[in-house]
């Protein structure tokens, strides 16, 4: 089997002595002086790498100071072990290199967690009551906020309501010490309960802002759902209460999000997460998390914000393996369009259901230009959200020019677009010629293969939609991840979803065709993204000498039968050496 990632960074003699040296040093300091601080025993060992075979029963690893010391047979390995050595033996268990989430929102995840989540709801019943849950673990006057709701996907309609919607009354009636605010799942409108809308200055008389709608009952009556523009009125009251709460109730907060977010990754096997965008007045925060020794996971960032905002500040930002390799910002995020799903991915052609439009450019693209410049400048990598085939091309087009002095065979900068989901066959190969990584989320091709044929018709479906085997096919690397919160960070569901481009709840499936095999599914959600964030030689693989960061599962995930996937378990997550999550 070919290794992408080996093509595509061929080792210099240099580095090939200094990893030898590398090798031999720990080798010589390991055998001299200590024992292996752990050791795994009975493995069944995936290493996602091409030097040595892929799959090995019946291995062991020695670990110390969270590096890889050894890989051998697993006697010889549990045969390292000294008094003080911890043996963890694996029963023949399925063991990889930790998953590396490679395009998530990690404070979104907290505060999905932390705030009403509303994405499981089946009809309104369940949002009402998950609120009133909520009533009673907060304080009096202060907000509670939730997102989710859909309600196009209820099984049943909310006994009063208005166009589909139900009306404030219901979560009015369960509290009126509570200003209640929840965001649609799409986040164009929100839900508002009477407290909320009172705080924001509603009444019968609020005009309609210009690009939003408040909807009101033949009599006039907000009945508590604001479209679009609309929402602005109950944000800004939300903000206002925002404002009034103490530095240290918000830093507070801001903890139990970082812990419920790691906890989160943890527990689903995430041991490095790649964060696509964090505005720079959190980074500081993070940074300091890191030198803390709080950070539990590796945590990878991309700088996000005004052109101002990056211009003024970003390299000081710039930092790379703080804390033992948990925390660095070496990149910048930029976008230009929107989702598809809401008509706001920028197409060369109009939409197939929308005949008459093309979706949007939502940032100026001399903008984008001018975050590419400064990304040079300080030497850090540049990922843009790119989602229609016209702001693919585009962005292309600003890579292909701001790289253009640039040998991408010798100094790859390794940009990156974000999503890259619909694309113009001939931007395929302009991957390839420019270095630039393909960074996708397997999930959203089942999550949106109901409305995509719908928006693109059969051809560009077929043809560009998460094109990921002419991708491949064409040596593009594929970097992979869940866009969380947006969808749920289970490196499981998304592997289901990669290698089947089947949805498990209905059997539906999207071009089965652009399918990446199990070996390709499992690199692009290791050593791939690992090689998309220039961390290739410190992890992504099981080698010696690379950081100890594994997960144990109870399915061999290169061999199990498609439908046991889901059924897949994390028993082990150990990151540094160490166990961060046991079942
Ligand atoms: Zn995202």
């Amino acid at each position: 089997m070919f290794s992408l990632v080996d093509q595509l960074v061929p080792m210099t003699q240099l580095q090939k002595l200094s990893t030898l040296i590398c090798i031999l040093a720990i080798t010589f300091s390991c055998t001299q002086s200590e024992y292996p601080e752990l050791v795994i025993v009975n493995a069944n060992v995936y290493t996602a790498t091409a030097q040595i075979p892929e799959t090995r029963s019946e291995f062991g690893i020695a670990i110390n100071d969270g590096i890889i010391t050894n890989i051998d047979e697993s006697d010889i390995i549990k045969n390292m072990a000294g008094e003080n050595t911890k043996v963890l033996d694996a029963d023949g268990q399925f063991l990889m290199p930790g998953f590396i989430e490679a395009h998530g929102h990690f404070m979104g995840i907290g505060q999905q967690l932390i705030n009403v989540n509303l994405m499981q709801t089946n009809n309104w019943d369940e949002v009402v009551a998950l609120v009133d849950e909520k009533v009673k673990t907060t304080e009096k006057g202060a907000w509670i906020v939730g997102r989710g709701w859909h309600q196009e996907k209820w099984n049943r309609q909310p006994e009063e309501s208005h166009y589909g919607y139900p009306t404030h009354h219901s979560i009015s009636n369960i509290t009126k010490e509570h200003p209640v605010l929840l965001k649609h799942a799409s986040g164009h409108s929100l839900f508002a309960n009477a407290m909320a809308m009172k705080l924001a200055g509603i009444d019968l008389e609020t005009p309609n802002p210009v690009g939003g709608q408040i909807i009101r009952t033949s009599q006039g009556e907000a009945i508590g759902v604001f479209e679009e523009r609309a929402m602005e009125s109950i944000e800004h009251a939300y903000e206002t209460y925002r404002n009034s709460l103490s530095e240290k109730e918000l830093k507070d907060e801001w903890l139990a999000i970082m812990a419920l977010a790691q906890k989160e990754c943890i527990e689903k096997g995430i041991t490095s997460f790649q964060d696509a965008g964090t505005e720079i007045r959190y980074l500081d925060d993070m940074e300091q998390y890191a030198k803390d020794d709080s950070l539990r996971l590796r945590l990878w960032v991309m700088g996000r914000d005004s052109l101002k905002n990056l211009q003024k500040s970003i390299s000081k930002h710039r930092v790379v393996g703080l804390g033992d390799h948990h925390y660095t910002c070496r990149a910048i995020k930029s976008e230009v369009d929107g989702a598809l799903g809401a008509f706001g991915a920028w197409l060369l052609k109009p939409y197939h259901d929308k005949t008459d439009f093309k979706g949007q450019n939502t940032t100026d693209i001399k903008e984008v230009a001018a975050i590419a410049d400064l990304a040079l400048k300080n030497n850090m990598q540049l990922c843009v959200h790119a989602i229609g085939d016209r702001a693919n091309r585009v962005v292309l087009d600003i890579f292909e020019a701001k790289l253009a002095d640039i040998d991408s065979n010798v100094v790859n900068p390794r940009w990156r677009i974000e999503h890259a989901q619909h694309l113009n066959t001939a931007d395929i190969p302009r991957f390839k010629e420019m270095g630039a990584i393909a960074s996708m989320q397997g999930i959203h091709c089942t999550s949106d293969a109901p409305f995509v044929e719908k928006r693109l018709g059969t051809q560009r479906a077929k043809e560009g939609a998460y094109a990921w085997r002419s991708l491949l096919d064409a040596g593009v690397l594929i970097a992979n991840g869940t866009d969380a919160p947006v969808e749920d960070v289970d490196p499981i569901k998304n592997f289901y979803a990669t290698v089947t481009r089947k949805r498990a709840d209905n059997g539906m499936s999207f071009f089965p065709e652009q399918a990446m095999s199990r070996n390709e599914a499992l690199k692009s959600y290791t050593i791939w993204n690992a090689y998309a964030a220039f961390e290739e030689d410190l992890k992504g693989s099981i080698e010696v000498g690379k950081l100890a960061d594994f997960v144990i599962l109870n399915k061999d995930l290169l061999s199990c039968h498609d439908d046991e996937i889901l059924n897949t378990e994390i028993l082990y997550t150990i990151i540094d050496g160490e166990i961060q999550y046991e079942k």
